[in-house]
């Protein structure tokens, strides 16, 4: 079984090197296989590209979309090389 993943939109991080919005648009398109038992989890291991987690009898949802926009995020927010915006505080 599988599951497609797709999340878009718009969301504001902080800057790590001026501390202002950074806007970050998310385009998230994944696959996730679901394996039904130890033996298709360990077949679907297997495969690099994939993306799998154990079938439970509820599958939280929220939580795996949530999982995807989290490790698409970029590790350390910061706008391009000149593009901060120096010493401009007016907005705090
Ligand atoms: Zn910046």
């Amino acid at each position: 079984m599988r599951l497609h993943v797709r999340v878009e939109g718009v969301s504001t991080l902080r800057c790590q090197r001026c501390l202002g919005d950074l806007p970050h648009t998310l385009a998230i398109d994944s696959v996730v296989m679901l394996a039904r038992d130890a033996a298709e989890l360990e077949r679907l291991e297997a495969d690099p590209d994939c993306d799998v987690i154990p079938l439970e009898n509820r599958l939280d949802l929220v939580a795996l979309i949530e999982d995807e926009v989290l490790l698409g995020l970029p590790l350390a927010a910061m706008h391009a090389e000149g593009e901060c915006s120096h010493g401009d505080a007016r907005f705090f």
